[in-house]
């Protein structure tokens, strides 16, 4: 099969790209800087546009990926606005290549975020979950909005919504590993917050199988069957680490600091609970953090 990827130089994508590949797919990365695309393995197709593909070509699969990054600076008005119309304007240009391809791909799996679901406290949260208003919420629900347009040629879309993907060398954990290193880890605020996280390889494998599963359609939850509290994470992560992690990190200082984006990456959170990859037969290999952390640490 022929998989169009775009991100493929992040973080999920060089990984996603190093999988597909090995499962023996042809792998079109659209990329911005093709020289980071290098260590990218062969089958691969490069491209730096769209309009690069001729619509006779035939693509079985799209995987969505590409974005501004959300969480290494403050939200503010222009980096939100960046944030979304780097998603937007990928998205959109997605579909139209899809309106114009003689031969229409299967599936369109499109990586939104477990942020569209807006703040939680305690309440588990499956596919069919209503969500709370905040900018997290918009930007997903406008990304996935835009996704659906491919519905209208006949294609399927699934719309990922991911966790806090864990994995080597990027991420959240390499936001994480520094402090907890130098003995200077702990809860962020509270640290009852929820923290739904995916190791990265179980998400390549939820992409497989999501592109091969012809009966999912829609959203569908890119998190491990059991997520966390924040002060569980800090403390697995401690204990992997064999470093303390006593350093409570106070709310207001977060605030003071990463102003909405800290309210809702760092000090809020959502319980997510993966319905539709354990109903359709997926099975995590980490289900807990602690296997995951073990595997990657
Ligand atoms: P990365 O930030 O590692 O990679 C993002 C990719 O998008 C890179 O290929 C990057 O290209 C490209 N990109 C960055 N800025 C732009 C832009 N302005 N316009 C077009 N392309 C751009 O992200 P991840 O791999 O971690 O995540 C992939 C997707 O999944 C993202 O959209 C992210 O929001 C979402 N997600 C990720 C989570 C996580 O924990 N990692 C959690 C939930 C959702 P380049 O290499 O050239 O910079």
């Amino acid at each position: 099969q022929t998989v169009l990827v775009t991100g493929a130089t992040g973080f999920v994508g060089t990984r996603l790209v190093a999988g597909l590949a090995a499962s023996g797919h042809h792998v079109i990365a659209l990329v911005r800087d093709p020289a980071k695309a290098r260590a990218l393995p062969p089958p691969l197709t490069l491209i730096t546009s769209l309009d690069q593909i001729a619509s006779d070509t035939r693509i079985d699969a799209i995987v969505n990926l590409a974005g501004e990054p959300i969480g290494n600076a403050a939200w503010t008005a222009a980096k939100r606005e960046k944030i979304l119309q780097s998603r937007l304007a990928t998205t959109e240009a997605v579909v139209a290549l899809i309106a114009r391809l003689a031969r229409k791909p299967q599936v369109l799996v499109n990586g939104s975020a477990i942020g569209w679901y807006g703040l939680w406290q305690d309440q588990p949260l499956t596919e069919s979950a209503k969500a709370h208003d905040c900018f997290s919420h918009e930007l997903c629900e406008a990304w996935e909005q835009a996704a659906r347009g491919a519905e209208a040629h006949g294609t399927r879309v699934a719309l990922l919504r991911i966790g806090l993907v864990v994995g080597r060398d990027g991420g959240v954990l390499s936001r994480m590993l520094t402090p907890f290193e130098f003995g200077l880890g702990g809860p962020l605020g509270s640290g009852l917050q929820w923290m739904s996280w995916i190791e990265r390889d179980d998400l390549i494998r939820l992409i497989a199988h999501v592109m091969a599963t012809d009966a999912i359609t829609g959203p569908v939850n890119a998190t491990a069957p059991l997520p966390v509290r924040n002060g569980a994470f800090t403390t697995e992560l401690a204990r992997c680490l064999r470093r303390p992690a006593l350093l409570r990190v106070p709310a207001g200082l977060l605030r003071r600091i990463g102003g909405q984006f800290a309210d809702e990456l760092l000090l809020g959170g959502q319980r997510v609970v993966p319905n539709k990859a354990l109903s359709t037969g997926f099975v995590f290999r980490h289900q807990s953090l602690r296997s995951a952390l073990e595997a990657i640490l």
